[in-house]
């Protein structure tokens, strides 16, 4: 029988003496990236019948807290590859499931995802990439936009996708592009004709996600490595991967908001200063006190979005929309506490604070930045809300409506 996979706390154990080591080397070391892979955490998003280890979103979610204790950079590949991951086992097809999961499975590949472009980032439906099917050499049923798993049927892709976390380093890539008005998702591997791989611009935060843009220049994909098909890509393939991620960056951010709370009580009850402890300064416990209370909160919120998750329940997009809005606010409320209260320390250039700093801005613009994500939840809350205001069970909310007629009278 198989060793059980380390709980999310022994991972975490095994990675926080490489935080230092993994943010100087603006990268993750090889043999960090084989430590995550022997411990299953690339595994979880992969059905057992594939070398998968699956486990429920609450314990991925769990990982991710844990990990983004060690690095928020290297948190971030359990994002990109458990989207793929997910996406390859409920949308693709068989053969590329039978090819593909039991690699990624085993972190012999790991994989990124692409659909942010130059033209299309917030806006993700307006991706220029395109697709085209192609007649295979030799074939001679002509080419079919609708051909599935099994048909002669190529597809060609030309386009450039921008920011891919892990991209140096992934061997396949979900990437989504347009067929006519038409989005559709699709798995490209590194090894594929006509992709290049360049590192993209060093960001300050996540310096160690190893980002790469994916240059797609007449790149021919067989179609069984469709993901969903035409007219599912961004809506549907995207927007549950998106969720994944979502839930994923929510728990990162707890765990880089615990790591911040952690160090401001560890600094300030050892530091003295006017002849006391900082600790015992009521400003500084109001600092404190606030940024434990926003990482509690997204605590409880990243719990509730994991088991709609888990579920599958009517609110689950609000729910997590929820959870990564609340959570990446609170590591950048308690990141920015924890630099102004180490004072000079937290200003020290690649220093644990600094690096918390710069990260948890990366956290309200990934997966949807803070103000993209503010108009989805309302949107949300306000279909829920019709919902609700048909409901009899709910006649609270029909209330609403004696406002809303007292505030119309003449
Ligand atoms: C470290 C890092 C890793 C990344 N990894 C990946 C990856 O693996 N795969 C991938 O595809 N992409 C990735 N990205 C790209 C990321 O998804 C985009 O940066 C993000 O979607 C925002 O797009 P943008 O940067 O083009 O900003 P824009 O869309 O130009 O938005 C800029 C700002 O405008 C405001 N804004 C945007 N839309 C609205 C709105 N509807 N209402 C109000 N205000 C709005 C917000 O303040 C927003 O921050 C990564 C980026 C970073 C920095």
């Amino acid at each position: 029988m198989s060793e059980p996979p380390p709980t999310a706390e022994e991972l975490g154990r095994l990675l926080l003496p490489l935080a230092d080591e993994i943010d100087a080397a603006k990268a993750v070391p090889p043999g960090v990236l084989k430590t995550v892979a022997e411990s299953g955490a690339l595994a979880a998003m992969v059905p057992a019948e594939y070398g998968g280890r699956p486990m429920n979103h609450r314990e991925y979610g769990e990982l991710s807290r844990a990990v983004a204790h060690t690095s928020a950079s290297l948190q971030s590949l359990l994002t990109v590859h458990g989207m793929v991951c997910a996406s390859l086992s409920r949308w693709g097809s068989e053969a590329a499931r039978r090819q593909l999961l039991p690699r990624l499975a085993s972190g012999e590949l790991l994989g990124a995802f692409g659909l942010t472009e130059d033209g299309a980032g917030s806006d993700a439906q307006a991706i220029g990439t395109t697709a085209m099917p192609e007649e295979e050499p030799g074939a001679s049923d002509g080419p079919s936009a609708d051909a599935g798993a099994g048909a002669q049927t190529w597809w060609r892709l030309d386009g450039t996708k921008r920011w891919l976390s892990f991209g140096q380093v992934a061997g396949c890539f979900l990437v989504f592009a347009k067929h006519g008005d038409r989005s559709v998702g699709f798995l490209v591997r590194r090894d594929d004709p006509g992709v290049t791989v360049e590192p993209s611009r060093p960001t300050s935060g996540f310096r160690s996600a190893m980002l790469a843009d994916l240059h797609m220049d007449g790149c021919r994909v067989p179609a069984d490595r469709m993901v969903g098909r035409p007219g599912f890509g961004v809506a549907q393939v995207a927007g549950s991967a998106l969720s994944l991620g979502r839930l994923c960056v929510a728990y990162g951010s707890l765990g880089l908001a615990e790591a911040c709370c952690d160090a401001m009580l560890g600094h300030t009850s050892g530091r003295r200063q006017f002849g006391g402890r900082l600790i015992d300064l009521q400003l500084v416990r109001g600092l404190i006190s606030d940024a434990v209370v926003d990482t509690e909160a997204a605590r409880l919120l990243c719990e509730q979005a994991a088991r709609a998750m888990d579920s599958r329940g009517g609110r689950l997009i609000e729910q997590v929309l929820t959870a990564k809005l609340a959570a990446s606010r609170a590591a950048g409320t308690a990141s920015a506490a924890a630099a102004q209260l180490h004072g000079a320390v937290g200003l020290v250039d690649g220093g644990p604070v600094d690096r918390w700093v710069r990260d948890a801005r990366v956290m309200q613009v990934i997966e949807g930045s803070t103000q993209l994500l503010q108009h989805l939840l309302a949107e949300e809350s306000l279909q829920s809300f019709r919902v609700r205001r048909r409901d009899p069970r709910y006649p609270f909310v029909q209330g609403a409506d004696h406002v809303e007629r007292a505030g119309h009278v003449e």
